[in-house]
This record gives C-alpha cells, sequence and structure tokens, in this order.
C-alpha cells in the first residue's frame, strides 16, 4: 500500500490529512514504546519518532527485567517495536526538534522538515549521562566503568571492585557495592570529606579507603586492570563505579514550556504520577522525569502515562461529542 511512513497518510485507521495523530510519542526507548503499545491497544493513533539513542545502548545486556534477563538493549526494543507496530502504530527514525502547544494540542518538527499535529505528546526521551572527566572511563562506559550495581552488580560480582570517589556520598555508594563483593576499594578524592560514621562502616565491612586522585585508567588487553592515581599509583581493580551527573533530554519540554524543579538528581521537568507535565496535554515519563528508573520501572511509567492519556482523550472525546449535540 502507498503510504507515507512518517504522516501516516494512506493508512487506514490511521491519522487524518496533515499529519495529525492523537498522540506523539517522542522517544522509543522502554518508556516510550510501553507507552505506545498501551495508546494503540487503546485504538488511538499514535505516532513513535526516536534518534535510536538509548541510554543503557552502550551496555551489552540489560538486567533485571523479569522473563528478558540479560537481553541485549537493542533486542529488548526491537521486539517492543514490532509488537507496538502489530498493533498499527508508526514507528520512525528521527529527532523531535520543535514542540509547541498549538490548534487543540501540539505541533511537533521533525529534523527531516516533516509536520505533525497530535492531541496529545507523550515525550520519553530519556537522559544524558555526564560522566567524570577521567580520561578512559568514557571508553570503558557500560562494559566494567559502571554506574547501576542492580542493572551489572552481579556480573562483577567477587571480583575487586573500585567506587570512584569525587563526592562524600561516594561512600554510601561503596557500602552498596560492598554488597556484590568482598573486595571493594573507595578511591576518596582529595579534599573530599566523608563522615566519620560512613568511614567507620566502611571499615567495619572491609571496604579499603584509598586517598588520592584518579588520573587514568589501565587496561589489560580489554579489561580494566587498575586505575592510575595522579601520583603514578595504581589501585588494581576490574570494575569502576562512578556517579554520573544526570541531566534530562528534555529540550522539547521545556520549548513547550514544562516547569521543572531541582531535587537531590538535578533540574528535571515536574510531573504528576501520570506523567502530566505543568502543560495540558503533554505528558514526559521514563528517565526524563525520573533519573532513576531502571528498564521495568520505564515500561512501567510508560504504561501508566498512556492510560492517563487515553483517559484524557476519553473525555476530550466525550466533549466534544457533547458540544456537537447541542450545536
Ligand atoms: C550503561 C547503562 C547500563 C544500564 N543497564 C541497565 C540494566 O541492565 N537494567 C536496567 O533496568 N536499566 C539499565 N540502565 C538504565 C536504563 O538505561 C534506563 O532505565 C532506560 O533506558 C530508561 O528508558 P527511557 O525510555 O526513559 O529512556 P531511553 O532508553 O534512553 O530512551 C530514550 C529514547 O529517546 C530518544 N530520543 C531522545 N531525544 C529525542 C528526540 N528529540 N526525538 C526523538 N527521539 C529522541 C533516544 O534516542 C532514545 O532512543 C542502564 C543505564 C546505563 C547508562
Amino acid at each position: 500500500m502507498d503510504h507515507d511512513a512518517r504522516t501516516g497518510a494512506g493508512l487506514p485507521g490511521d491519522p487524518g490529512d496533515g499529519g495529525a495523530y492523537d498522540v506523539v510519542v517522542v522517544g522509543g526507548g522502554p518508556a516510550g514504546l510501553s507507552a505506545a503499545l498501551v495508546l494503540a491497544r487503546a485504538r488511538r493513533s499514535v505516532l513513535v519518532v526516536d534518534s535510536g539513542q538509548p541510554r543503557n545502548a552502550p551496555a551489552a545486556h540489560a538486567h533485571g527485567y523479569l522473563t528478558r534477563d540479560g537481553v541485549p538493549p537493542g533486542e529488548l526494543l526491537a521486539l517492543g517495536r514490532q509488537e507496538v507496530e502489530d498493533y498499527g502504530a508508526r514507528v520512525v527514525p528521527g529527532r523531535a526538534t520543535a514542540l509547541r502547544p498549538g490548534g487543540a494540542g501540539f505541533a511537533l518538527a521533525l529534523d527531516d522538515g516533516t509536520s505533525l499535529h497530535a492531541r496529545a505528546v507523550v515525550v520519553a526521551t530519556g537522559l544524558r549521562d555526564r560522566l567524570p572527566e577521567l580520561p578512559g572511563v568514557a571508553e570503558r562506559w557500560g562494559t566494567d566503568v559502571l554506574h547501576c550495581p542492580y542493572c551489572h552488580g552481579h556480573e562483577v560480582s567477587g571480583q575487586r571492585i573500585a567506587v570512584l570517589g569525587e563526592e562524600p556520598h561516594a561512600a554510601e555508594e561503596a557500602l552498596l557495592v560492598r554488597q556484590w563483593s568482598d573486595d571493594v576499594v573507595l578511591l576518596l578524592a582529595e579534599g573530599v570529606e566523608v563522615e566519620r560514621l560512613h568511614l567507620d562502616r566502611l571499615a567495619a565491612r572491609g571496604v579499603e579507603v584509598v586517598r588520592g586522585d584518579a588520573a587514568s585508567l589501565r587496561l589489560d588487553g580489554d579489561a580494566l586492570a587498575a586505575v592510575v592515581l595522579a601520583d603514578g599509583a595504581e589501585v588494581a581493580c576490574r570494575a569502576l563505579v562512578v556517579a554520573p551527573r544526570l541531566h534530562g533530554a528534555d529540550d522539547l519540554l521545556r520549548q513547550a514550556g514544562a516547569a521543572t524543579e531541582t531535587s537531590g538528581f538535578g533540574d528535571f521537568v515536574v510531573t504528576e504520577p501520570s506523567g502530566l507535565t505543568s502543560v495540558p496535554g503533554l505528558y514526559a515519563t521514563g528517565n526524563v522525569a525520573s533519573p532513576a528508573e531502571l528498564v521495568v520501572d520505564a515500561v512501567a511509567a510508560g504504561s501508566r502515562t498512556a492510560i492517563a492519556v487515553n483517559f484524557a482523550l476519553a473525555v476530550d472525546d466525550a466533549d466534544q461529542a457533547l458540544a456537537a449535540q447541542r450545536g
């Protein structure tokens, strides 16, 4: 059948002229695809636009998602896209570059110049991890430089694990990581002060504390071997835990006027539990709004958001019908 995959024009049961959808989902990671699945099953016309860079792409395997533990991240999303498309939603590659409220919904622009209209928009664009500026960290990110023991702790359990201590809270991270190995070392950067109680807890659990600024990583073949300190000393380790700074990929949400607030994670868009932002009809779900969410949480959040969106549209459908009846 002749159709335009982006606007859906020419497809049965799909949007009318001008690329108008019930819902456009921006971002086709776990949160966005989950939202799209629920909305498509609710017989809404749905377009997902996705720039194809999910946060966990550097990792070979995603863990902790029931029935799919250890699945390659790309495979999980390919399965998700298939399920979404099986219900008639469109999933297209591309980047949404503009979003503004208007015309009883939202106008969107994609990077190839396509214009779309949606009654409601779900932004599921994830977040950006800003890594510590330690040479080698970016290259090893997702393999043996890690941030989440729940994601990859089991894979390095029992090995020597270093925790990069550039902030005081690294002491608590080291205490947590101790659950996965009895050979943990905290590399406390010069000048970082840690509460006495935390130091005592670390000592009680046999966590070594080394003072010194990390300068680089040393590899042994294709595996991390040590963190090299500024004075040239080496701290051997097979994995390094770091704490990236988290930045929501929320340019579109801000552009559309969504309110933000600063929390312990940084400056993120404010949402209700449903994902509704301060802008009516505009939802944010997954890591873009909740940076601590793992894949299973992002899938749940996407579903919750979709249910809220569908109800809001159902009320709107009824109001429109009522207005038409009353002339
Ligand atoms: C290295 C690493 C390993 C991880 N391992 C695990 C693990 O093992 N288990 C686990 O549960 N969690 C893991 N996580 C966390 C997991 O990545 C997140 O929970 C999950 O990706 C959040 O899903 P999301 O849909 O909110 O965002 P994402 O998965 O990041 O998806 C967002 C999507 O939106 C797209 N996008 C962004 N902006 C635009 C735009 N303007 N237009 C169109 N598309 C756009 C992106 O390209 C991307 O495809 C890991 C994280 C990292 C960093």
